[in-house]
């Protein structure tokens, strides 16, 4: 997913959705954190607030009124803020090397902008107006949910005084490149000092927006709202205590194999068509989106007819770019997926962990899932002969679905990830708490990757450097990762149960079914809700771990029998 542009870096130049994420599981560490996908924008209908009951003709005009003007506002936001992210997308996809320093420019004038607009006095006069129980009670639902949701981007944006906005653009915009010597001379301790700053503008920024509990919360909140350091907790706490001996087993009984011909060449130009052909199998819709492969991976919405994707295709690791094209459609479904009256209430979408969940349960669910590949295979071996000729079905299904610890996130697999995701949420929350210092990281981080996964870097390169976040300033953003995988996990086990047949139909080809009731449940309707409440609504039960602990434990005890 999800990626990061210079508006997702800063909470308080809020893009309109929570952005991309730096660091898709896709996003290589060297790269810019394209925050998932999460479009960012949302184009404006002409729009009329649903009015509930008129009490008086008089009283319904102004609400009306105030309505109209609250939502022209919102609408120019909607504007500005899909400029933005066209001009990250061509940023990310056309531009030439020199073109970036003026880009720069542009993009910080629109989000400047964009908060001048989300903190102007028109702005906090119509709220306050509509947040009146007299008028806000005579409102639709999805206005109540608009409104609410306004408001608290308003507070939030009115506590952030503009210099330290700038300030920590200009902090974070720095890190990048000492970020990059840093892990390219191995050093952490190059980055320390730097890190020191951004740790310190986070707790500010905690201070400053306020917060119950740990001040974490207040940067969890950004991302995944209502998600807290209490929850967190308990529930990668319960997941570590699955996995952790789940893989140490796995590791006793694991032989090291090669499967050469993943790392065979595939053109360039044929891969880009397989990944569209298994979109279009999907349900994407290429009249209403793209896709490219200029870097690295990630899903941008443009407007409600134009959804961008761009994946990463490589010579010799073909699966890399069928599983990050499926990843990106899989985000890229819920935007299509939203109903062009929802464009005016999609203002920062549900949470970076719903909008996860959706892009993992295409590509782990279905794109490392067995009975998508009985149907694909043969197709996959068709386009390349010389390639796959002599490799079985059950060989290329093992191949894609190893377990092995690797020093490196995103090269890593479906139970593993996981623990790396727990490993810097630990390591942050303590950060942010006071309970750790900068300094002390790689000695934390080496100790709990052998705890963990039973392996220690070699050097920060592979260890504490390897991921752009932390520079980026994008913290509490790693937790959404691994929530998005359990959401995935829990809503797919609840689509096995209410599509008939699923796993047949896929075996034959057909997706349909699968993308319409996501449709249904998810994509039509999870931009106004709580996480908790479209986890609550689709499953019939509130976020439950074990979904994706059970999921991994059967799926992988049959490809690694265990003794
Ligand atoms: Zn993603």
């Amino acid at each position: 997913m999800t990626t990061t542009n210079v508006t997702a870096v800063t909470p308080t130049v809020l893009p309109i959705k929570p952005q991309g994420q730096a660091g898709d599981s896709l996003v290589s560490a060297t790269e810019n954190v394209k925050p998932a996908p999460i479009a960012e924008i949302v184009v404006p209908q002409a729009a009329s607030i649903t009015v509930a009951n008129a009490a008086s003709q008089v009283n319904l005009s102004v609400l009306e009124e105030k309505s109209r003007e609250f939502k022209t506002l919102i609408e120019e936001i909607n504007y500005l803020g899909s400029l933005s992210s066209l001009a990250n997308w061509d940023n990310d996809v056309f531009i030439p090397d020199k073109g970036t320093d003026y880009r720069g420019q542009q993009m910080s004038y629109l989000a400047s902008k964009i908060h001048t607009i989300k903190t102007s006095d028109q702005m906090g006069e119509l709220l306050k107006f509509l947040k009146e129980d007299s008028n806000f009670n005579r409102l639709g639902k999805e206005d109540k949910a608009l409104v609410k949701k306004i408001f608290k981007i308003y507070e939030k944006a009115k506590k952030i005084p503009l210099s330290f906005v700038e300030e920590e653009a200009e902090l974070t915009s720095k890190a990048n490149s000492v970020w990059k010597a840093a892990r390219k001379a191995k050093n952490f301790n190059d980055f320390a000092p730097t890190l020191e700053k951004i740790v310190a503008m986070k707790r500010k920024y905690a201070d400053l927006i306020g917060y119950e509990g740990s001040p974490y919360n207040a940067l969890l909140d950004h991302y995944e709202p209502g998600l807290t350091t209490d929850k967190v907790d308990r529930i990668f706490e319960g997941v570590k205590q699955k996995l952790i001996p789940f893989i140490r087993k796995i590791n006793q009984v694991r032989k090291d194999v090669d499967y050469p011909f993943m790392h065979r060449t595939f053109d360039h130009k044929k891969q880009l068509d397989l990944s569209k052909d298994i979109l279009e199998l999907m349900g994407f819709d290429f009249t209403r989106g793209r896709i490219d492969e200029p870097t690295h991976p990630f899903c941008t919405t443009l407007g409600p007819d134009d959804v961008r994707l761009v994946t990463r295709i490589h010579d010799n690791d073909f699966y890399s770019g069928i599983s990050s094209s499926m990843h990106e459609g899989g985000h890229g479904l819920y935007e299509q997926g939203m109903p062009p009256d929802l464009f005016n209430v999609n203002f920062e979408g549900a949470s970076m962990g719903i909008h996860e969940s959706q892009s993992r349960l295409y590509e782990n669910f279905i794109g490392k899932g067995k009975s998508f590949w009985k149907y694909y295979f043969p197709k996959l071996q068709e386009r390349f002969p010389e390639q796959l000729h002599d490799v079985t079905l059950d060989e290329f299904y093992k191949a894609i679905n190893q377990i092995k610890s690797s020093m490196i996130r995103i090269e890593s697999d479906e139970a593993t990830y996981n623990l790396h995701i727990i490993l810097r949420y630990e390591i942050e929350r303590d950060l942010i708490e006071g309970r750790l210092e900068v300094k002390d990281i790689p000695q934390v981080w080496n100790k709990k990757m052998e705890e963990y996964l039973g392996i220690t870097p070699k050097d920060d390169a592979e260890g504490a450097l390897q991921d752009v976040h932390w520079a980026a300033g994008l913290f509490g953003y790693f937790p959404t990762y691994t929530i998005g995988n359990l959401y995935s996990a829990q809503i797919y086990n609840q689509a096995k149960k209410e599509i008939p047949d699923l796993e047949s139909k896929i075996e034959a080809g057909n997706l349909k079914p699968l993308r319409k009731w996501l449709g249904e449940k998810v994509h039509s309707i999870a931009w106004t809700e709580t996480p908790d409440e479209i986890i609550q609504r689709v499953t019939k039960e509130a976020l439950n771990p074990d979904y994706f602990t059970k999921y991994i434990e059967n799926k992988f005890s049959e490809i690694y029998p265990l003794a």
